[in-house]
Order: structure tokens, then sequence, then C-alpha cells
């Protein structure tokens, strides 16, 4: 009975979504959500992939009356009418960040819906510094915030937390992260660069400390530097981190420092979330089917068996402004299948490929996030440039190397040395470098930053 309910809850679009006029109900639709997610915690593999196929069925039809991804489905003879099983969403083909970017917004997006919500444009360049920009839907932020929402008290159950029904998070720089719960408080990661500032964060965190901390592993690593140079360690039952990994040793000397374990969460921002690390297997994420879509493909697009190595593929089933169907997020992974994992998840497990932090080196003492930088440049370069790298290998200077379009100008030059120089404190000198291309390194995949 639950169990059905749920699903309808899935299935159907969040009353709020139906309009402006609706807005108002959007808390009891993230209510809503939430105890759907809760009860699908039980769903059986079957019952998950049934779930999967009418959530794929859905995405798709929207996708169906935007023109580029009604041309991909002409191109392989797809209607979503026809969908019965994954193998026939496979024959669909794999859309990369380039493509995109070469494909005008409005062209892969539905503008009149967008228009009808507001709702805001948002450019990323993830790892691969081909900055591209996207609509993001009410039905995807009501269902990532429900997910939030039932993620966390989850992991407050497994912590202990019996007394509060919603588990404090602080969240320490994830500023694109600011809707999806009701956060204890929110800082962003460079003011973690301010004494004044650390003073104030850390007296509230004496006083009153939030059960779990949400960051990146960057400004996690920031945020242990300045714990041992200003002597507090602040105290969390855990530590959730995402953006990118940890090596095996820094995560180790986190954990030890902090004294709670960490957890990471693996997803992007064009996509959704997309693996939440098993608390008792360090580095295996269990699959997020309430949210998305996860394939394996080798290079051709040809969905890989259990157990391969390819690239990782998400379709997210909530963007229906503008979709990602078979979206390449540019990592290396596979998927392990869990026979009965002791946490009690039933979705299998996403293992990924060397993912890492990554700093600018100012000098002895200070670095800064390279998010910080890129951020910035996504904006700057937004339909100025196919691609950018930041290179550090020499390390008294930084180098953007950039793949211009034809809308790029001398201005924007020198607009983009002096707001990095401005963002780097002045610390080394920036220079720009104009490239045909940057070259993919042997494992298939582009650096955004080297040193
Ligand atoms: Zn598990």
């Amino acid at each position: 009975m639950f169990s059905f309910i749920s699903r309808q809850i899935l299935e159907t679009t969040p009353f709020s979504a139906y309009g402006p006029r609706f807005h108002w109900l959007s808390s009891a639709d993230i209510f809503l959500q939430e105890l759907a997610f809760n009860t699908m915690r039980h769903f059986t593999k079957y019952e998950i992939q049934l779930l999967t196929i009418s959530r794929l069925k859905y995405i798709t039809s929207a996708a169906a009356h935007i023109s580029y991804w009604a041309s991909m489905f002409s191109s392989t003879d797809f209607t979503s009418e026809q969908m019965k099983d994954l193998v026939y969403f496979s024959r669909l083909p794999i859309a990369t960040r380039k493509n995109l970017m070469n494909i005008p917004l409005e062209q892969r997006s539905d503008p009149a819906r967008a228009k009808y919500f507001k709702t805001p444009i948002i450019v990323t360049s993830g790892s691969t510094g081909h900055p591209l920009h996207f609509y993001s839907s009410p039905i995807r932020q009501v269902r990532i915030r429900g997910y939030y929402r039932h993620i966390i008290s989850e992991l407050g159950r497994s912590f202990m937390l019996f007394e509060t029904t919603t588990p404090t998070v602080f969240n320490l720089g994830m500023w694109n992260h600011r809707g999806l719960y009701p956060w204890q408080g929110f800082s962003f990661g460079k003011d973690m660069e301010n004494a004044l500032y650390r003073k104030v964060l850390f007296d509230k965190w004496g006083n009153n400390p939030a059960n779990f901390l949400y960051t990146s592993a960057a400004y996690l690593k920031r945020l242990f530097f300045w714990s041992k140079q200003d002597g507090f360690i602040p105290s969390f039952r855990a530590i959730i981190f995402t953006a990118q990994g940890l090596e095996h040793g820094e995560r180790d000397e986190l954990t030890r420092y902090f004294c709670c374990p960490l957890i990471s969460f693996y997803g992007t921002h064009e996509t959704t979330l997309m693996g939440v690390e098993c608390l008792f297997q360090i580095g295996r994420f269990h699959l997020v089917p309430e949210m998305n879509h996860t394939e394996i493909v080798d290079e051709l697009g040809k969905v890989l068996s259990i157990g391969k190595w390819g690239r990782v593929i998400s379709t997210p089933f909530d963007n229906e402004i503008s979709p990602f169907i078979r979206y390449d997020v540019a990592d290396r992974g596979k998927i392990e299948e869990n026979p009965n994992c002791p946490c009690g998840r039933k979705t299998d497990f996403l293992v990924i490929e060397g993912r890492t932090t990554d700093y600018i080196l100012l000098s002895h003492e200070r670095q800064i996030v390279v998010r910080e930088i890129t951020v910035v440049l996504d904006k700057l370069l937004l339909g100025k440039a196919y691609q950018f790298q930041l290179d550090q290998r020499d390390r008294n200077k930084l180098k953007i190397r950039i793949v211009p379009t034809s809308q790029f100008t001398t201005q924007d030059q020198t607009h983009i040395i002096s707001k990095v120089t401005e963002l780097l404190g002045g610390a080394l000198p920036v220079s720009l470098e104009m490239v045909p291309s940057i070259p993919v390194e042997s494992n298939g995949k582009i650096r955004l930053f080297l040193k």
C-alpha cells in the first residue's frame, strides 16, 4: 500500500510545478517527496526498475517537444511510448558536454516553460572546463530538496540522532546547494581565509555545534589547515563532502583529526545527486535511482556489464525544461552488484576513478581553491570560449589556456586577467594563451587544472 502511494507520488508531477500560482504548495510537495523516498528505500530491485522506466518515459516524452532532443530521438527511431525496458532506452546516443555547448540553449530547452516559471539559468563547467548553461525546473528543485531531507534524516538515524527528526547541518562553501536543505548555517568557502570571520564561526560551533558538516573536499582541507592554526577543533557527528574525492592518506588524516566519519556524495551540478557513499564501505557509492538513471558505457556508447570500467552516463529524471538524456558526466567508473549491503541500502554500487581536489598555491601559507576561480571564469567565458584550462606547472605563475569562440574580444582578455589577478590577491602573475584545442590525456579526460 505504502509502496503504491510512493510510486504515485514519484510518478506524478508535484503540485507546485503546475504553475507559479501553486508555488505556495512547495513545502507540502517537498514533504510528500521525502515520505515517498523514505518508502522507496524498501522497494525491491524490480520495483525500482519499473519506476526507472516510468520516469524515463516521462522525461523523454517531455524532451520530445524540444528540437535538439527530438532530432536525437528520430535519428534512432526512439519514441517514449515504445519504451518497455532499459535496453530500448540505451539505443539513444550519448550527449557530451561539448555536443550540448554547441547547441543554443533555446534549442535544447523549453524556453516557454522556463519563462512561465521564471526559472534561473545556471552555468557550470564541472571538472572539464567546458562552460555549459541550462535551466533548472521547479520539479527538479522540489524533488532534490525532498531527497536531501530524506538522505540526511537517514544519516541522522544511522548516527543515533533520534532526538531530532531533521538533523542540523552546516553548509560550508557549497553555494550551489544553498537551497537544498534548511541548513543550520551557511558560509562562503573563501570566508575561511579571514581570521575575524573564523573567530565568529568557531565561537558559534563551540557553543552550538551542528550534527553534520556539509562541504566540499577542498574546503574541508582548508578548514583542517585553519583549525590547526587557530587551535580549535569543531565537533560533528559526521562530515559530508561532495564535488571531488580525497586521496586515501588525506582522508585518514582528516578522519583522525575531526574524530568522525567522512561520507562522500557524488553528483554533478547539471545532472543531480548520483551516489551516496556507503557508511560501511569507503569509496563505494550507492546509486541514487530516486533521482536519475546511471549507466556505464564504452567509447561507442554501448552499455557495459556490471564490473566493467567505462564512461559514467546519467539521465536525471526531473529537469523537463533543460533535459539531459544519456549525458556523459566526464568521469570514469564502474557499477558493482550489491548482494546484501550491511548498511541496508538495496541499490548497486558506483565506483568512480580518481577525483581529487585542487588548489592554486599562492605562497608557502596561502592557497586558493581552484573552484573560486573557475566559477568566475564560467560566467566571464560563457559563449566566448569552448573550453578553458588553468595551468600552474610553473609555481610562480598562473596560465589560463582558452579555446575562444568568435565572440571573444581583446577587452575580454584584459578583463579576465584583471579579474583573476584580483581573486589571487595579486600573489601571482596571470597570463592568457589562446589555443585551437586542449589536448586530451591518456585516460580520455581533459583536466581543468594542471600543476
Ligand atoms: Zn551500503
